[in-house]
């Protein structure tokens, strides 16, 4: 009787993650909401220059600044 070893490699694969800072844009008459990845020099209350609300055309504030969790895959 001869015995046949197998090695068995079990990896563990651990899922990469990574942290995505969003910032939550608001129109400045509440109707109409949207996030995107944070972008240095955004805070809390500043009025975005870039994008206007698509409802109204108005100003869009910053509400919140927020990190996420995300996995790379
Ligand atoms: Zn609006």
């Amino acid at each position: 009787m001869s015995t046949i070893s197998s090695t068995l490699q079990q990896r563990e694969i651990k899922p990469k993650e990574k942290i995505v800072t969003y910032t939550v844009l608001a129109c400045i008459n509440n109707d109409y909401e949207e996030r995107r990845e944070f972008i240095p020099g955004d805070y809390v209350g500043k009025i975005v220059r870039d994008k206007r609300c698509p409802k109204d055309n108005s100003e869009l504030r910053i509400k919140a600044i927020y990190a996420e969790k995300q996995q790379i895959k």
